[in-house]
């Protein structure tokens, strides 16, 4: 079944009882043994909850993975992953990485003895040199954010397995609908489903999905034990929100690419990071790997002088942080997502006080254009001194 489908159904026909469409939140902690020996299959909702369940298995199904975990948030996913980890294992990760991985991994990884290098992940030279005897993983996001660069996630999965090494892919920004990492060799896919998988700026959660029978076996004793599960409203809520996944996504990439078009042809902007466009450095991987381009993309003004007046006169797009939801969001990463990276690495890949950030959201293209516009041209009023601020 095409997976438009399979998004639209998820959980309408598990529910045996009452036949209920839509899959009931369970919100029991404990259940019942039939007899001494015997279960349901659920017997402590840390370990196994039945909405979490039709959730994870969903997941699962749609990363072309053995198995799913749903966590209380990505960052709960990604230590959940990172407990596969020992000290003094050595673990290579993208440069342009997510501002709170790269503080887990300098403030709490590290000081359980797990040492961390970052590398641009399309230089599998560069990954040689940094390979170590105890190097056990390599962690990409395609695309970063927010530089939108692309790495070939089957030439890093060919060199891992090679060395022995898992893959691990953040799949955040594209979600299963356009990009599916464990088929193109991946090990484990991790996700903030607080983004484009809920969709709606209103549920926290994240995913873990595994390729392996080993792997996963040992993943749900990691899931089990840290505990931090998601519960069943917010598992219900993530199901709900998945249903559209793929009509979101396809109004976000139109919309992105829209307004990606829109400011290249801007006189204020010096350049727009978005590989749906054909001069993107890593289009074609991009094409070949994915079926289809984020909603977020990032854009230099020619003037930092520009970034305080755009996002005080944006209306209709809000000045927040986060990404991935229908409501469009600005965001300034070199003090807010991105803040916790150190200067000379931000600078070094490219975020510096010039580079803002756009999640396009699923309202009209017309308007968002008509939005950035006029707070473009309010910005320039301001800066050529015809109005005070
Ligand atoms: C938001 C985000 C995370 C962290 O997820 P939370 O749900 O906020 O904990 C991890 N990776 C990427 C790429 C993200 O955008």
């Amino acid at each position: 079944m095409k997976i438009e489908s399979r998004l639209a159904q998820i959980g309408s026909i598990q529910e045996p009882v009452t036949g209920a469409v839509s899959f009931p939140v369970y919100q029991a902690t404990a259940f019942r043994h039939p007899r001494l020996g015997e279960s349901t299959g659920f017997d402590y909702a840390r370990t196994k909850s039945p909405t979490r369940a039709v959730l994870e298995e969903a997941a699962a199904e749609l990363e072309s993975g053995d198995a799913a975990f749903a966590c209380s948030s990505g960052m709960a996913a990604l230590q959940t992953i990172f407990a596969l980890f020992s000290q003094g294992d050595h673990l290579i990760v993208s440069l342009d990485l997510y501002g709170g991985t790269y503080r887990l991994l300098e403030r709490i990884m590290s000081r359980f003895g797990v040492t961390t290098s970052y590398v641009d992940t399309n230089d599998i030279e560069a990954m040689d040199k940094l390979l170590q005897p105890n190097t056990k993983a390599v962690l990409i996001e395609t695309p970063t954010n927010p530089l939108m660069m692309i790495t070939d996630v089957e030439a890093v999965c060919t060199w891992a397995k090679a060395k022995g090494i898992l893959t691990i892919v953040d799949n955040t920004l594209l979600t299963p609908f356009f990009q599916r990492p464990l088929e193109l060799g991946a090990d484990i896919v991790i996700h903030s489903a607080t983004k484009y998988l809920g969709g709606h700026n209103d549920v926290l959660a994240g995913l873990i999905v595994t390729k392996g029978k080993e792997l996963s076996a040992e993943m749900a004793v990691l899931h089990n034990s840290i505990g931090a599960v998601l519960g069943p409203q917010d598992s219900w809520l993530l199901m709900r929100g998945m249903k559209t996944l793929a009509l979101r996504m396809e109004r976000h990439q139109y919309n992105a690419t829209r307004l990606a078009e829109y400011l290249q042809g801007h006189d204020a902007i010096a350049e727009v990071f978005y590989p749906a466009l054909p001069e993107h450095p890593g289009h074609d991987v991009q094409n070949r790997q994915s079926s289809g381009n984020t909603g977020i993309f990032s854009f230099k003004v020619k003037d930092a002088r520009y970034v305080e007046p755009i996002l005080r006169h944006i209306r209709l797009i809000a000045f927040a942080e986060s990404l991935g939801g229908v409501e469009s969001l600005m965001t300034y990463p070199a003090v807010q997502t991105h803040a916790d990276i150190p200067e000379e690495i931000r600078r070094a890949v490219g975020v510096d006080d010039r580079l803002l950030r756009f999640s396009v959201g699923i309202e009209h293209a017309d308007d968002l254009i008509a939005d950035l516009g006029q707070a473009l041209e309010a910005a320039r009023r301001e800066i050529a001194g015809e109005v005070t601020a």
